[in-house]
C-alpha cells in the first residue's frame, strides 16, 4: 500500500495530513503549493 509521505518532494517542507497547501500529484509523491507552483512554472520535475 502506497503512504503519503509528509514532507515535500521538492523542498522537503512538511506537510501535515491537514495542511492546506499540500498538493499530491499522479504519481502518490507530495508537494507543497509553492512548489507546485514553481513545477508548473519551470515544467515537470526530472
Ligand atoms: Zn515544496
Amino acid at each position: 500500500m502506497l503512504e503519503l509521505r509528509p514532507n515535500c518532494e521538492y523542498c522537503d517542507k512538511d506537510l501535515p495530513p491537514s495542511a492546506s497547501d499540500a498538493r499530491i500529484c499522479t504519481y502518490e509523491c507530495t508537494f507543497c503549493s509553492n512548489c507546485v507552483e514553481t513545477i508548473l512554472s519551470n515544467g515537470p520535475v526530472g
